[in-house]
């Protein structure tokens, strides 16, 4: 009987899943794991810890969703604690098998992850959840463009996306695994109480991203006119709000783009069903700029290499992380990050600039901060676009500084969202 082990990382879906289709595809038994690393959880060099609750809450909400979905199929989810190439070791020994498939992830400490996993076991990594399959690109990732818009024309003149891969009916796994796969781990976290002023209840898992799409795409006013509400900061539906269930991977890239898709067939492309696909690409070149740049994304001097001069200073940091900088902008948005593990883009952009160029401090600590607390914390996405911030990374243009009184003027005109987290 061939067995094989499939190890579940930031990819909580059983649709468009490469990972177990090829589990399925080799095997005659599938033992699905996922194994949470006190690794995410440790403390930052800032003291707190990288794991806020309501991302914990968050992942811990997929992972029960992936649990119902796989008994659905005739499986289960065994959820484990502790080292991953330990645990996996251990498994496979117990249940006589050597091969675990699962989903390539591309920041540095996921790599070092696979290595150490690849040193005890047959590890078959699959591809990553990024729109364009790294294999598609016309060039190898060593020599990924520098510059975004150079990616993203390259890539354009052939756009090749895959289809997604059908959700499988039936996953037979040995009955005594899904006997025993009894788990729990939402004693890592303490339940965070929802606040009323959230853009909205995020759930985590693949059937509330499901929603949450059908929700998007399901009708002609939202993405028809995400160009032009995208820097929005009120209400649920300025932007997709797609971002926590694609970074633990309840809904692939792919997904989203075929949903884009069937929305033009049904309502027609416009500049808006393009800008929506155009992010994604974002996406995507921040994934494959960590695959290029390993620990570089999280080097204080960036890609770069340029010296750059900043302070440490803990009390100016304390009052950004709470919202008590003085300025009423960037304070609205801290504090929605902090009561909510939200915040727009256009906050984003606003308060890491604010960091870096106002209060002059490290800009690690601030994406550090944004680890703790974002719903949607992406390695690739969140270090990367840090450094664009902190002129230390893809941008151009360096010294990019944003004026919060101006911005608060052209995005907040009539102050609703400051009033909102006063
Ligand atoms: C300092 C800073 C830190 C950030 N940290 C993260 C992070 O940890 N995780 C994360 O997913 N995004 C991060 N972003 C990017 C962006 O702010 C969010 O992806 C976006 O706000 C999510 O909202 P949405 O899903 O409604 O996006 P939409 O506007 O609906 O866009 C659709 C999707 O495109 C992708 N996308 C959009 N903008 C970007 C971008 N600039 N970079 C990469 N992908 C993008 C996201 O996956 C998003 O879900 C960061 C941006 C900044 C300026």
């Amino acid at each position: 009987m061939k067995r094989s082990i499939l190890w579940f990382r930031n990819d909580q879906r059983l649709a468009d899943n490469a990972a177990l289709a090829a589990a399925l595809a080799t095997s005659q038994e599938v033992l699905p794991v996922l194994i949470m690393e006190p690794r995410q959880a440790a403390a930052s060099p800032y003291g707190f810890s990288r794991l806020g609750d309501r991302r914990a809450q968050f992942c811990h909400e997929g992972h029960v969703d992936l649990d119902a979905r796989l008994r659905a199929t005739g499986s289960a989810l065994l959820v484990r604690r502790g080292d991953p190439a330990s645990i996996l070791q251990e498994l496979a020994s117990r249940w006589g098998t050597r091969t675990v498939h699962a989903q390539r992830l591309f920041a540095w400490e996921e790599q070092q992850q696979q290595q150490a996993v690849a040193a005890v076991v047959d590890l078959r990594l699959n591809e990553a959840n990024t729109l364009l399959h790294a294999d598609d690109l016309p060039f190898s990732l060593e020599r990924l463009p520098h510059v975004f818009t150079a990616f993203r024309k390259t890539v354009e003149k052939d756009f090749t996306v895959r289809h997604a891969i059908p959700e499988p009916a039936h996953i037979p796994t040995p009955q005594d695994w899904v006997d025993a796969a009894r788990s729990d781990d939402s004693a890592l976290y303490t339940p965070a109480p929802s606040d009323p002023r959230a853009v909205l209840r995020f759930t985590g898992g693949s059937s509330a991203a499901q929603e949450r799409m059908a929700h998007y795409f399901g009708e002609a006013e939202h993405l028809g006119r995400y160009k032009e509400t995208r820097n929005g900061l009120l209400g649920a539906d300025y932007s997709s709000k797609l971002s926590p269930w694609l970074a633990t991977g309840a809904v692939s890239a792919r997904e989203v783009y075929h949903a884009v898709k069937h929305y033009e067939q049904q309502h027609g492309a416009n500049e808006s069903t393009y800008w929506l696909i155009f992010e994604l690409l974002w996406r995507d070149f921040f994934q494959f700029s960590a695959a290029q740049h390993g620990r570089r994304i999280f080097l204080r001097n960036g890609l770069t290499g340029k010296s750059i001069t900043a302070t440490t200073d803990a009390r100016r940091f304390a009052a950004w992380c709470e919202g008590r900088t003085g300025q009423p902008f960037i304070d609205a948005n801290l504090r929605e990050l902090l009561h909510t593990g939200w915040m727009s883009n256009r906050g984003r952009q606003n308060v890491a600039s604010y960091l870096v160029h106002d209060l002059g401090l490290d800009w690690r600590m601030g994406a550090s901060w944004f680890e703790r607390m974002l719903l949607d914390y992406d390695p690739c996405s969140n270090w990367g676009n840090w450094q664009y911030v902190a002129g230390v990374g893809h941008d151009p243009r360096v010294g990019r500084r944003f004026d919060p009184v101006r911005q608060a003027a052209m995005y907040d005109a009539d102050g609703a969202f400051v009033k909102l987290w006063t």
